[in-house]
């Protein structure tokens, strides 16, 4: 199981990221600041660092820097609130490996941590999810239902995707709301709700079954 250390002082975004890579597979640990974040990356335990820039006592860049002075070589992925193009290049430059601009859906930063660790690396065939007669290629971002094309809306491909990454399983309103929506989102809103009623429309009905007082679920049509 993996190690992720994540350096980021704001709660809201440690525990959503935390949540999500906990629920992943990932052992995840949290710093709320530069100097610790620095220290625990320093042991060596971790595999790789999600790291925010603005953080109370050394900031991001700081940090990051230090930790390649000091020939520590753990991939890094910045996040951060400035998503100008000086930051970025100044992060890539400073030594980390890639760059999420806040807000973030989970999912765009999950691809970048499996990426970066390299396991379950997908091959060429994996940029494919199926089930059933329905199939999403998540590099083209098309939709397709026994062959034919559907058009999706980003949102809409972003929460098919989450169904067809966890087959089966019963998916809670808040958890596709953090993996779709993000953080920013209010837990309390019903647009889960309206969104697979668009699925269930444009993919068919009896795909996305609900789980009373829980959420949803993929199921094969058949069943
Ligand atoms: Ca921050």
């Amino acid at each position: 199981m993996s190690q992720i250390l994540i350096v980021e002082d704001e709660d809201r975004i440690s525990s959503f990221v935390a949540k999500g890579l906990r629920a992943a597979g990932y052992a995840p640990t949290v710093a709320v600041n530069g100097r610790d974040g620095y220290h625990l990356a320093q042991t060596g335990d971790f595999e790789l660092i999600v790291l925010d820039l603005g953080l109370p006592d050394q900031d991001g860049f700081t940090v990051l820097r230090r930790l390649r002075e000091a020939k520590n070589n753990t991939p890094v992925i910045i996040l951060s609130a400035r998503n100008s193009v000086d930051d970025t290049v100044a992060g890539l430059e400073g030594g980390a490996d890639d760059y999420m601009a806040k807000p973030f859906r989970f999912e765009e930063l999950l691809a970048r941590v499996r990426l970066r660790l390299r396991q379950d690396v997908p091959s060429a065939d994996t940029s494919i999810l199926s089930h059933n007669d329905l199939q999403l290629d998540l590099r083209s971002r098309r939709a397709l239902v026994n062959g034919r094309e559907i058009d999706l809306s980003a949102r809409e491909f972003a929460l098919a995707e989450a169904f067809l990454r966890n087959p089966g399983q019963v998916l809670s309103r808040e958890q596709l709301l953090s993996r779709v929506w993000g953080y920013d989102f209010d837990p309390g809103s019903n647009v889960v709700d309206v969104y697979v009623r668009y699925l269930r429309n444009k993919l068919g009905a009896a795909r996305f079954a609900t789980v009373r007082g829980m959420g949803y679920r993929l199921v094969s049509e058949d069943a």
